[in-house]
């Protein structure tokens, strides 16, 4: 063989190597969503908004008496501070979030194959309608139906107006503290975890709790911040916190599907990647369920389980003052309400 036709051919298979290396790397980074078959997906009856949450048989209460997202701080601080049950020894917490994923999503639920909303509901859970922005619609909204004021009033209990937090893109001081933080710092549980891939959370100069980052690693706190490159990492975090033995006291994470579909296609059931982001969302949050009743420890430990929302959207937004963006949910594996 000619010398040059053996380079040629040298210089085709360390192409082809390259590319398939490349593709290797670029697929376990960027790993694309399962598709999920489901009947009567992409073909959503099209409803006026409140005409489709009225439909929501599964909620224990009306849009017009929606709490006040700040509960999951109220239901966590309870939850932690009540007395032990019967033959537990142990109290243990998970929010499971789905950024931006609109109530209307639980339409889907009748279908659903896999899903942690329905599993919790199955165990005689409940479901109820909350609101972000400060008040609920059609009032006029006090702060952003965005991604960091939304989470961040979960986590301190208060609105806007005391914990700052108007926007994303600004990091909060350490007062009023997070959940994460104080329930450690005081001594009421013994370590928390925060597993997310959305780098304004905490991963960047101008992240939200940036600065309760730093204080936590300066003062040895037993928190644990940790950002993914994208919601399969984050599963494979809280995975692997729930599968060992001494799991983290409080979990609380965010999954992007819903949120980053929203932005880039449609917050929409007629929109089958919107519908195909809320089936991954609660799907990942089903196997989190699995893996909690797995746990060795689990018949001696009292799990508080919530899933909700920071906001929802309308076309391919969200932040402003919309019925479609200020009504949000929370499940729980508890009562809610009275
Ligand atoms: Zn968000």
């Amino acid at each position: 063989m000619k010398k040059w036709a053996k380079a040629l051919i040298i210089c085709a298979v360390i192409a082809v190597a390259a590319a398939v290396i490349t593709f290797s790397v670029m697929s376990y980074l960027n790993p694309q969503p399962k598709k999920w078959a489901v009947e009567g997906d992409g073909k959503i009856e099209e409803m006026d908004y409140e005409a489709s949450l009225q439909s929501l048989d599964m909620m224990k209460n009306t849009w017009q008496t929606a709490v006040p997202q700040t509960e999951i701080y109220k239901l966590i601080t309870e939850h932690f501070n009540a007395p032990l049950p019967e033959g537990k020894t142990e109290k243990k917490a998970i929010v499971i979030g789905y950024d931006g994923c609109r109530v209307d999503n639980f339409r889907l639920l009748a279908n659903s194959k896999k899903s942690a909303v329905n599993t919790l509901l199955n165990d005689g859970g409940e479901a109820v309608f909350s609101y972000c922005g400060g008040v609920n619609y059609p009032a006029k909204n006090i702060q952003d139906t965005s991604t960091a004021p939304g989470w961040g009033s979960m986590l301190t209990g208060v609105w806007a107006d005391t914990h700052k937090i108007y926007g994303n893109g600004k990091p909060k001081e350490i007062e009023p503290r997070t959940l994460l933080l104080s329930l450690v710092e005081d001594k009421v549980i013994d370590s928390s975890a925060f597993y997310v891939s959305w780098a304004g959370h905490f991963s960047k100069k101008t992240a939200t709790y940036i600065n309760e980052k730093n204080y936590i690693e300066a003062n040895n706190i037993n928190a644990n911040f940790k950002r993914a490159l994208n919601d399969t990492g984050t599963a494979k975090n809280v995975l692997a916190d729930l599968n060992s033995e001494n799991c983290s006291d409080f979990i609380f994470l965010t999954l992007e599907y819903t949120d980053h579909n929203g932005h880039g296609t449609g917050f929409s059931l007629q929109n089958p990647k919107y519908v195909n982001a809320f089936r991954n969302a609660d799907a990942a949050g089903a196997d989190f369920i699995d893996a909690i009743k797995a746990r060795p420890a689990y018949d001696s430990e009292d799990w508080l389980i919530l899933i909700t929302t920071d906001h929802g959207g309308i076309n391919k937004s969200h932040g402003g003052p919309s019925f479609e963006e200020r009504i949000t949910f929370i499940v729980s594996n508890k009562a809610i309400v009275e």
